[in-house]
C-alpha cells in the first residue's frame, strides 16, 4: 500500500523535463539537467540507435580535407571537459586518448599534410609524418600522418553507467506513444506524468514525430563490421579508406559506409563486401569478421544541428541533427539548448530550427 502511494505521489510530481530518446543527445541533455539540479524523466525504447553503433571517435578535424570541422575548437573543448567529468564522477575510464594514423593514398597527400600541420589550431592535431613504408601488417606505400589529441569514447559504457544510476522515476524503457501526450497551458501530461516541457532527442526516429517531422532530417545509413585479429596494434586508430578502431582486446570496429538512399536498418551483403575490399587494400594480415551492424546518422539537409522550440507548441523542444559528430557536438549543444530553454538566451542562427520555418508553414499547404 505504501509503495502504491509513493508510486502515485511520484507521478504527481511536476518534473522539469521529459526527454524522449536516450542516445548521445538524450544523454547530454540529461547530464546538463542533472548539473543544474533539475528533475527529469527519460523515455526511450531499447533500440540501439546511432550512438550504440558508432565508432566512438572524438576528432575535431576532417582528415580527408586537411581541415578542422565546423566550430570544432569550441565543441572540442567542451566535449573533453564533459567526458573527463564523467570519468571523475563515476570513477570509470571512458575516454581513451589514441592517435589516428592517416595512411596516405598518393604522394600529394604528404604535401597537403605538411601545409595543414602548420596552420593555426590545426597544428594541435595534425602532427608529424611517418615515412616508414615497411609497416608490419599495414600497406603504407606513401607513409602516414599522425593526428594527436584525439581518441575514442566508450559510448555504450558511458550511456550504461549513467542509465544504471537512474531509478524508475527517471527512466521509462518503452517507445513513446505520441497519442498519449496532452499539452496543457501550464504543463504537459504523458500517461499521468506531468512535466513543464518535453525534449525530443530521437535521432532518426524524429521522422515519426508528428510535431517535428517537417524538419529536413535526411539520415545517412552507416554499416560497419567488427573484426578479430592479433595482428593490429590497439595503440592507434587507423584511417585508410575507412576507420579501424580498437574497441576490445583483439577486436576492432571497422567502418563505415555512407548511404543516403537506404533508410532501413538491415545489414547488407554489398556493404560488407565494400568494407572487406577496403580492408584488404589496406591490411597485409589475416582477420576474422565477428559482427556486422548498422546505424542511421541523423544528418540534416544543411549539415547543421536541429535545436529549438516547436513553432506553435511552446512546451515542445527538439535536440537532433548531430550527424556524424555526436560525440564532438553533443556536449556544447546540450548546454546551448538548456540556456535557450531555461535562461531565454538565443540559439545561434546556424543551429536553430527557426531556419526551417518555411518548411513548417508549407506543411499546412
Ligand atoms: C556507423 C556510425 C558510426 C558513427 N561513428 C561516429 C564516431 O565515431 N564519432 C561520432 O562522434 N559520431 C559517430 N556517429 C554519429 C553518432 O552516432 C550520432 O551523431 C549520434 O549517435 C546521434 O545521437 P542521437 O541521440 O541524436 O540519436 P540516437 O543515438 O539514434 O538515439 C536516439 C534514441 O532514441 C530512441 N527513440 C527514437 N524515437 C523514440 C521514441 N518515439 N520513443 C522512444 N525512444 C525513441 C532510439 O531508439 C535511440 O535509442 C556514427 C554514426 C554511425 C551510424
Amino acid at each position: 500500500m505504501e509503495t502504491l502511494a509513493l508510486f502515485l505521489c511520484n507521478f504527481n510530481i511536476l518534473r522539469n523535463t521529459i526527454i524522449v530518446g536516450y542516445g548521445l543527445a538524450g544523454y547530454h541533455y540529461a547530464k546538463v539537467l542533472e548539473d543544474y539540479g533539475k528533475e527529469f524523466l527519460i523515455i526511450s525504447d531499447d533500440k540501439l540507435g546511432a550512438s550504440r553503433n558508432a565508432g566512438g571517435i572524438l576528432n575535431p578535424t576532417i582528415i580527408k580535407r586537411f581541415t578542422l570541422s565546423w566550430n570544432s575548437i569550441e565543441f572540442y573543448r567542451k566535449a573533453l571537459l564533459k567526458y573527463k567529468k564523467h570519468e571523475k564522477d563515476y570513477g570509470n575510464k571512458i575516454f581513451h586518448t589514441l592517435p589516428i594514423h592517416n595512411y596516405f593514398n598518393k604522394i600529394s597527400d604528404n604535401n597537403n599534410w605538411s601545409i595543414a600541420s602548420n596552420k593555426k589550431d590545426l597544428n594541435r592535431f595534425f602532427s608529424k609524418i611517418t615515412n616508414n613504408r615497411n609497416e608490419k601488417n599495414i600497406k603504407a606505400d606513401y607513409g602516414y600522418g599522425i593526428v594527436t589529441n584525439v581518441g575514442r569514447v566508450e559510448i555504450i559504457k558511458m550511456l550504461d553507467i549513467f542509465k544504471s544510476q537512474l531509478d524508475s522515476n527517471s527512466l521509462l524503457s518503452e517507445p513513446f506513444d505520441y497519442n498519449k501526450l496532452i499539452i496543457n497551458k501550464d504543463y504537459i501530461d504523458y500517461k499521468g506524468i506531468k512535466a513543464s516541457k518535453i525534449i525530443f532527442c530521437e535521432g532518426f526516429g524524429l521522422k515519426n514525430n508528428p510535431w517535428f517531422s517537417y524538419l529536413p532530417l535526411i539520415g545517412s545509413k552507416g554499416e560497419f563490421i567488427h573484426i578479430r585479429t592479433k595482428n593490429l596494434s590497439p595503440e592507434a586508430i587507423i584511417k585508410g579508406g575507412l576507420f579501424i578502431v580498437p574497441i576490445e582486446k583483439e577486436i576492432f570496429w571497422v567502418g563505415a559506409t555512407f548511404d543516403r538512399k537506404d533508410k532501413t536498418d538491415n545489414i547488407t551483403k554489398s556493404a560488407k563486401e565494400w568494407i572487406l575490399k577496403k580492408l584488404h587494400e589496406r591490411l597485409n594480415c589475416s582477420f576474422e569478421v565477428v559482427h556486422q551492424g548498422t546505424g542511421m546518422r541523423p544528418t540534416v539537409i544543411d549539415r547543421r544541428p536541429l535545436l529549438g522550440v516547436h513553432p506553435l507548441e511552446k512546451r515542445l523542444f527538439v535536440f537532433n541533427g548531430l550527424g556524424a559528430r555526436g560525440l564532438l557536438m553533443g556536449p556544447l549543444l546540450a548546454e546551448l539548448l538548456y540556456q535557450f530553454i531555461e535562461e531565454n538566451k538565443e540559439l545561434p542562427t546556424s543551429v536553430t530550427i527557426d531556419r526551417f520555418q518555411s518548411y513548417f508553414s508549407n506543411s499546412f499547404k
